[in-house]
């Protein structure tokens, strides 16, 4: 680290800005947010400044910059437009000892201004060493979009608390109190804005948790179909909270990457033996971990409501009288869709989508002939290793076999691949690409979509480079 990042008290403290522009102004707004008390020397003060001296909000002295007026200041900052004049007061600072920043000029600085995300009493500070603005901008936003809008009242929320909570509590079960007013219902309620329902609900915490029994809780989350970017922000937050992340073979590793550092992630895939097995044996776990006190992350590709057996796990943890929380996530039909350039419905060419299980195909629990029908569009999950008798079902069921179809392979992924043809190509093609799950099928007129646009990011191998059909305007 070439700087220490710190907070300075600087309330009530002497501040001295030497220089009367715009420069000096952004900086004395910020000397003022921060309530200090506030000097500006300069011989002439633009219109901004001359408003808060007038208001009485800053002290001015109208000169230019001597030695002795940085005597009592507890903090300098040198925003002229003369490079002398700057590293004048950075000289004198210096030699007294006073922490200086000179505008736009590190190396005579003793102290830098990080770019801010200010959600107070919440300030996150990001910098470069002024090394990499542009960068440290884009973090900046970065973290803006995951801190939750009302963040600061949150802890403002908390701090009126604390008190109390340290009356009620003992030390020992205090950290985990507050993880639970954050993490749970208290916490989302003050971020929604609903204090006075939040305020209920703590005392409700407060009280329950002066008794012993710890309470985890579990996080159905929906992880999206594999680029981290596609979490949702409440996913985002949950995983960084949750102490144990139980997770499917379909979350990749990029989405396993964005859970806290020190949770303990356990694979729970169904990769052999009984499905119906390995699923108890998911209904234990969680309920073992919750029941342990633990935040439990269970974490599943796609939406955990789409395929993902989202309804058993929660009809298991209602009957263990666990709490737990649902969190959708892009399923990978909509994700596929998005990366291959495939609109599910259209005007002209789709008027309904259905998302099919595409190894249910013994029983009768597909309607096949309404599948079949033109303008509509089906998407087959789990559909690549019966991919024949999907196809003649369809055909069976009166598809023709010029009717449009494509795979995506591992969608948005680095490795995806998309395929497009027909009903009666598609078999050959996939089987040339040697295709593998994960992959959707998606049947019907706006297949003809696929790769037409080159999804950026992502190696399409288009293994027929028909062009998307002319939709009329
Ligand atoms: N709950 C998940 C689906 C689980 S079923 C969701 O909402 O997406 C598993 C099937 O999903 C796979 O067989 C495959 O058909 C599909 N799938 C999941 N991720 C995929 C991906 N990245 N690309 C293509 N298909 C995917």
């Amino acid at each position: 680290m070439d700087y220490l990042p710190i907070f300075i008290a600087i309330k009530d403290q002497p501040a001295v800005v030497v220089g009367g522009g715009q420069v000096a102004h952004r900086k004395v707004e910020w000397l003022l947010a921060a309530q200090a008390r506030v000097t500006v020397v300069a011989p002439r003060l633009d219109a901004e400044l001359a408003e808060l001296v007038g208001r009485g909000a800053v002290t001015h002295i109208a000169a230019c910059f001597a030695p002795e007026q940085l005597r009592h200041a507890s903090l300098a900052i040198a925003a002229t437009d003369s490079p002398e004049v700057n590293a004048a007061v950075a000289r004198v600072a210096r030699m007294t000892r006073v922490p200086v920043n000179v505008v736009d000029s590190p190396e005579l600085s003793s102290f830098i201004f990080p770019a801010i995300i200010d959600r107070s009493p919440v300030i996150v500070a990001v910098g470069s060493g002024g090394r990499a603005p542009l960068l440290v901008r884009r973090v900046r936003a970065q973290i803006e979009a995951l801190l939750p809008a009302k963040l600061g009242a949150l802890a403002r929320f908390m701090g009126e608390r604390r008190a109390a909570v340290k009356q009620a509590l003992t030390p020992g079960v205090r950290r985990g109190f507050w993880e639970r007013i954050i993490g749970g219902a208290v916490g989302s309620q003050v971020l929604a804005g609903e204090e006075a329902r939040a305020h209920e609900a703590f005392a409700e915490e407060l009280s329950v948790s002066a008794a012993p029994a710890p309470r985890g809780e579990v996080y159905l989350i929906g992880a999206g179909p594999g680029d981290p970017d596609l979490l949702t922000l409440r996913a985002v937050q949950l995983l960084q909270q949750a102490d144990v992340v139980l997770y499917d073979r379909l979350v990749s590793d990029a989405v396993l990457a964005r859970a806290r550092r020190d949770a303990q992630r356990i694979f729970v895939g169904k990769e052999a033996g009984d499905p119906q097995t390995a699923q108890a044996r998911i209904h234990e776990l969680l309920i073992h971990y919750a029941r342990a006190g633990l935040r439990v992350a269970r974490l599943k590709g796609g939406d955990p409501f789409i395929f993902g057996r989202g309804g058993e796990e929660i009809e298991a943890l209602a009957a263990a009288g666990i709490g737990y929380v649902i969190v959708p996530g892009i399923t990978a039909a909509l994700g596929a869709a998005a990366a291959a350039g495939i609109p599910l419905t259209h005007r002209k060419l789709a008027h309904s989508v259905t998302f099919a299980a595409g190894h249910a195909l013994d029983d009768e629990a597909l309607d096949w002939d309404s599948l079949a029908r033109p303008n509509h569009t089906v998407v087959f999950y789990m559909g690549v290793t019966h991919l024949s008798r999907i196809i003649a079902r369809l055909r069976t069921s009166g598809a023709s076999a010029d009717h449009p179809a494509a795979i995506i392979e591992r969608a948005t992924l680095p490795e995806q691949r998309v395929l497009s043809g027909t009903l009666a190509s598609l078999e050959s093609l996939a089987a040339d690409a040697a295709i593998a799950a994960p992959a959707l099928l998606i049947v019907g007129e706006v297949a003809t979509f696929a790769g037409a646009r080159r999804a950026l990011g992502a190696l399409d191998t288009l293994a027929n480079t028909t062009t998307p059909r002319e939709v009329a305007a």
